[in-house]
């Protein structure tokens, strides 16, 4: 079970939300580019 992370508006998404659409998109705002969260996003921070 991993979570999303909208790309465009910052919606956390449930993959159980995403079982029944046709692809992957955002609920919310209908972004198609969303990031697996289960990694966690401060180490992408410290990386810069
Ligand atoms: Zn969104």
């Amino acid at each position: 079970m991993a979570n999303y992370l909208c790309e465009k508006c910052g919606k956390v998404i449930k993959s159980e939300d995403l079982i029944g659409l046709p692809g992957i998109r955002c609920p919310s705002c209908s972004h198609r580019i969303l990031y697996k969260s289960r990694s966690p996003i401060i180490r992408e921070i410290r990386a810069r």
